[in-house]
């Protein structure tokens, strides 16, 4: 296991997010390689930490001044052993290769999770959408899409949003993808409704980590009910699970930005959401502004000087970290820990350190990784994917039937395989062993390719 991630670091130096998930997986399927030796002569993890190919493309657009700019462009098409390419683009300042690469390789297994005929990919672009006029967003989208457009196809690598892309963007490079290819085709999922989007796609994510969520606690007879939940994060994912946790009786006390988070200690009311959802979506302004509106709220700034992030540092029974990588240090865990949390469920991807996972894992709360977790909204993709396929669209209810009873089998699915390789009631080892062995067969199936 050392020397296979010594030689990972070796051909990927520097990349520490992407190196940071190929460990955790590694060390999960340990158990797995020891009594399938066959894979480990087929090299199965060398060609899965390998991506099928990455491009990386120049986007140049034009400024409300007439301005030329320059950013950069991704694809990592990863892994297309079970199904077309298919993962979301990010449009972050802080999107590099390493981010995008342990994206696409987490995504490979979540995908697998999923039960769906769906390949691992992601992509995005260091631009950032923040501040930009909506001509703007659109010339950018463009641009990102008249290189992009070459390598996607419904059948080949099929894109949705991330951070920094929702609706608004995802409809831009359908347009684009259309004007160049003249086909309308469902290349892109997290689509507007009029134009094939699937009813439940923009919940999904949220909606699926709470469904898994429940699950979790019912194997300890609790519900979600009365719980106070410290929730990171007011974007797309936020919004949904709070959205969620409130249905199910929960009291959300925090959320967040990139600039700071409000402590609401008598919990966040529906039409507080609306409010949060409105001014996020529509006005696209900041969280701060929830703390002038509503004074009973306490609104702390970022503070760059300190080690650990306040939010997680609150009375409660349950975290759902939805905004970034990273955001739970080692520190942060041990807080959440001190403070009663005893569940932590993954809304954004790997929002927990290598060192705060052990910790979370030592204590035996209930702890989800991401890839089961959030599994509902790529699973809602695949569900668009099939319905632009069979050109209709479901009703919310079954889409949302859909969703609950998938991530019910992903909850089970997680637990089985924890239980059969030795690690019971540790979802990030049941998580990463079921998704690896429904790769590593088709990979095994394929051939040497
Ligand atoms: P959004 O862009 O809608 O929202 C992201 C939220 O996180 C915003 O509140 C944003 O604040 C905050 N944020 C982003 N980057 C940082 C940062 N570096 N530091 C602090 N806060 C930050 O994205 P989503 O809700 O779609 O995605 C959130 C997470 O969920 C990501 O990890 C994503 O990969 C994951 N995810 C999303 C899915 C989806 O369906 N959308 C599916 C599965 C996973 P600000 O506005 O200030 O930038």
């Amino acid at each position: 296991m050392e020397d296979f991630l010594k030689k990972c670091e070796e051909s990927n130096p520097g990349e520490k997010e992407f190196l940071q998930a190929v460990t955790e997986v590694v060390k999960s399927v340990k158990p797995v390689l020891d009594r399938h030796p066959e894979y480990l002569k087929e090299k199965i993890l060398e060609r899965m930490v390998e991506p099928d190919r990455i491009i990386i493309f120049r986007v140049p657009w034009l400024d409300d001044k007439g301005e030329v700019q320059v950013n950069r462009g991704y694809r990592i098409q990863m892994n297309s052993a079970i199904g077309p390419y298919k993962g979301g683009l990010r449009f972050h300042p802080s999107v590099n290769l390493s981010i995008l690469k342990f994206l696409a390789f987490e995504q490979t297994f979540k995908n697998a999770l999923t039960t769906l005929p769906m390949g691992g990919g992601k992509g995005g672009s260091n631009f950032d959408p923040k501040g930009k006029s909506d001509r703007e967003v659109m010339r950018f989208c463009q641009s990102f899409m008249t290189e992009l457009f070459r390598h996607v196809g419904q059948f080949t690598d099929v894109p949705a949003g991330d951070i920094g892309v929702g609706a608004r963007e995802i409809g831009y490079l359908f347009g684009q993808y259309k004007r160049l290819q003249n086909e309308f085709v469902g290349v892109l999922t997290g689509k507007s409704l009029s134009f094939g989007g699937s009813l439940i796609r923009p919940e999904a994510t949220g909606y699926g980590v709470v469904y898994f969520a429940s699950e979790m606690l019912a194997t300890r007879g609790e519900t979600l009910e009365g719980k106070v939940c410290l929730v990171s994060g007011a974007g797309n994912v936020a919004q949904y699970t709070a959205e969620k946790l409130l249905a199910f009786g929960a009291k959300v006390v925090t959320m967040s930005d990139s600039n700071g988070y409000i402590y609401a200690e008598q919990g966040i009311t529906r039409e507080q959401l609306a409010y949060i959802m409105e001014l996020k979506n529509v006005r696209r302004g900041r969280i701060s502004e929830y703390a002038e509106k509503y004074k009973d709220a306490l609104y702390v700034p970022v503070d760059p000087a300190k080690d650990y992030n306040p939010l997680w540092d609150h009375k409660a029974d349950c975290a759902f970290p939805c905004a970034t990588q990273n955001e739970i240090n080692a520190k942060d865990a041990a807080n959440l820990l001190k403070n009663g949390v005893s569940l932590v469920c993954e809304g954004a991807n790997m929002p927990t350190v290598l060192e705060g996972v052990d910790i979370l894992l030592d204590s035996k709360i209930l702890y989800a990784p991401s890839k089961a977790a959030n599994a509902g909204g790529v699973l809602t993709s695949g569900l668009e994917m099939s319905q632009n396929s069979m050109r209709l669209s479901w009703t919310r209810e079954e889409v949302d039937s859909r969703l609950h009873t998938t991530m019910k089998a992903i909850h089970k699915a997680c637990v089985n395989a924890a239980e059969t390789y030795g690690t019971p009631g540790n979802y990030v080892d049941g998580a990463n062993i079921a998704g690896f062995l429904k790769v590593a067969d088709a990979m095994m199936a394929q051939g040497i390719v």
